[in-house]
């Protein structure tokens, strides 16, 4: 027979009573987490979401409350009333180990099941299982502190934005296409038939219209959903920080998002300066060979062209330029090690991979024949190597015009080797701005020069000209911001004039009749006195991933999917009845 709640209050979290409590009578209610019976003595283990405490049952002492403990089971709900008592010998694995609540009564509010893993940190079941069961998974504690953490995060973005005169205001989910670049989510309209609502991408159209209307500061935390495929570090639907204000200079924006970084940090205990240091997009690619540089470490790049002849070049196949770094520790890399070097690189779109190795006894180098000793010694110096150091250049599989393929190619070994050589401080924090991107880039898809951000984002005012011209040599007034290696969100500043906008869209190629019908409402507000406005989006997932130390960002998020984009607890999406697709008028083609 189950306990009723009744009216029992609960006095204390199990977790939260300490050695200042001792000799309180108190009430707890919780889970047990674990019950070990030495016949006169019975423990229980009770859980609630601020940790554990242990309950003693006496048998002689409370001969009915014992019997009762006998009967429970692992993640049985209890209510439990006692006194604190100081331990005799404390238990430093558990905050409220000082303490023990003696109890003279105990409720059993409801049975469980037998969990199919621990209620623990420390578990081994796969991703699948935690998902299925999510209610399991969250009730452990490392989950209950990230969501906690997250907490606290998004509650100190409101209370900056709030502080520094934003309003937050909420725009709609049930909308039309928003141009980010993904495919949207569509939802069918039964009182429209044949039409469909896209879930936004994100708000961009309504909070530039807000700006139109003369809000001035907009920020939301908002959900935005995309249809793209799936990473660890993205989901279809995430949150974002997203705002926008009239009449800014970059370094406003910049500075509103400064503060609002270190503010969430110093939440999370870490402490960061602000202003953020600024990097050119072309450099990040140069240096980091990477649109989202990792700073914690250096292993730069050096563009190393002119160390391969032209009969070395023909030899090796290369085309382009060829990019070097050196990483410290590399040279003790076997045979074996550069095997499998070269075949990470390939699988990263090296043509061919070339090493150098800087050992006390000398210097090495798989290309020594082609290339010469004096060569190599300034391919080495050119990387800044030194003993101990392997120097790893690379040439890339195919040259897009517009890009630097080999830089990107060895950013990602610079990351791979970094990893491997044990080279990332995990204690910095590196933040940076980028600016300078390129408006458009190439889209092998599409084969067509495509937004590399949005179509709203502003030009350059000396590149307009080459708009219709040299499309891949305009920049654009975008900016990222990067952490440790993720980008956490971009912006811009946007186009304000309808003329501009409407080449914009001419120039990715949208004719008349589609840009009416796609973005007639927006170049319509445009034209109505919209002043000069810019914003940015940050990655609220992500930033809540970075700030509590995990690697995927489904670790700060309640209810996430899986990379095939499944709920598998409300296992989500699902087949609806066929009543429910007939008022939609929709059949589902085999
Ligand atoms: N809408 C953009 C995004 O979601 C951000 C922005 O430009 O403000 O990435």
């Amino acid at each position: 027979m189950l306990d009723s709640l009744g009216n029992l209050k609960r006095t204390h979290y199990c977790g939260a009573l300490r050695a200042t409590d001792a000799g309180r009578d108190v009430t707890v209610m919780g889970w047990v987490h674990r019950r070990r019976d030495l016949g006169k003595l019975l423990f229980l283990d009770v859980r609630d979401r601020a940790g554990l405490v242990q309950v003693v049952f006496n048998k002689e002492a409370k001969p009915e409350a014992h019997a009762k403990a006998e009967q429970a089971r692992s993640e049985y709900v209890v209510a439990v009333e006692g006194k604190v008592v100081k331990r005799e010998k404390a238990n430093p694995e558990i905050p409220s180990g000082e303490i023990e609540l003696v109890a003279s009564k105990l409720y059993i509010l409801n049975t469980a099941k037998t969990p199919p893993f621990p209620i623990e940190d420390e578990i081994n079941a796969g991703e699948e299982t935690r998902l299925r069961y999510r209610y399991l998974d969250l009730r452990r504690p490392k989950p209950h502190r990230n969501l906690a953490l997250r907490h606290q995060i998004v509650l100190e973005m409101r209370k900056a934005m709030d502080e520094m005169g934003f309003i937050e205001v909420e725009t709609p989910m049930l909308t039309r296409s928003s141009p980010e670049g993904a495919r949207d989510y569509l939802v069918p309209s039964r009182v429209h038939r044949g039409q469909f609502y896209a879930l936004p991408q994100s708000p961009q159209i309504f909070k530039q219209i807000l700006m139109i209307a003369g809000l001035d500061r907009y920020f939301q935390i908002v959900k935005c959903f995309r249809d793209e495929d799936l990473r660890a570090d993205r989901q279809p639907e995430f949150t974002q920080l997203d705002l926008e204000m009239s009449f800014p200079r970059q370094e406003d924006i910049f500075g509103v998002i400064e503060n609002v970084m270190v503010r969430c940090c110093a939440v999370a205990g870490v402490q960061v300066q602000a202003p953020f240091p600024h990097m050119l997009y072309q450099d990040a690619i140069r240096k980091y060979g990477s649109d989202k540089p990792d700073l914690r470490f250096t292993m730069e790049l050096h563009e190393v062209t002119d160390c391969f002849p032209p009969e070395a070049k023909q030899k090796l196949q290369i085309e382009g330029n060829v990019f070097a770094l050196a990483a410290p520790g590399g040279a003790a890399y076997s045979r074996k090690q550069l095997d499998e070097l070269t075949e990470k690189a390939k699988s990263v779109g090296a043509r061919g991979a070339y090493f150098v190795k800087i050992a006390a006894d000398g210097t090495t180098s798989t290309v020594e024949k082609l290339i010469g000793a004096e060569k190599v010694k300034k391919l080495a110096e050119a990387c800044g190597a030194k003993i101990g150091d392997l120097v790893l250049a690379v040439s890339a599989k195919q040259e897009i015009k517009g890009t630097e393929a080999a830089a990107l190619v060895a950013g990602q070994l610079r990351l791979h080797l970094a990893e491997e050589l044990n080279q990332i401080d995990r204690t910095k924090w590196k933040f940076a701005w980028l600016t300078g991107f390129p408006l458009f880039e190439w889209s092998d898809s599409d084969k067509a020069w495509v937004s590399a951000q949005h179509p709203f984002t502003g030009i350059v005012d000396e590149d307009l000209d080459k708009l219709e011209t040299a499309p891949w040599e305009v920049r654009s007034k975008g900016y990222d911001l990067v952490l440790n290696g993720y980008e956490l969100g971009s912006g811009s500043i946007r186009i304000h004039r309808e003329d501009t906008q409407e080449r914009i869209f001419k120039a990715l190629g949208l004719t008349e009749e589609q840009l009416r019908q796609r973005f007639g409402f927006f170049l319509d507000a445009l034209a109505y006195g919209t002043p000069p406005h810019g914003g940015i989006a940050l990655g609220v997932d992500r930033i809540a991933m970075l700030l509590s130390g995990e690697k995927s960002i489904r670790e700060v998020i309640a209810f996430g999917k899986t990379t095939a984009a499944q709920d598998l607890m409300a296992e989500s999406p699902s087949e609806v009845d066929k009543e429910q697709l007939d008022q939609l008028g929709i059949k589902i083609k085999e």
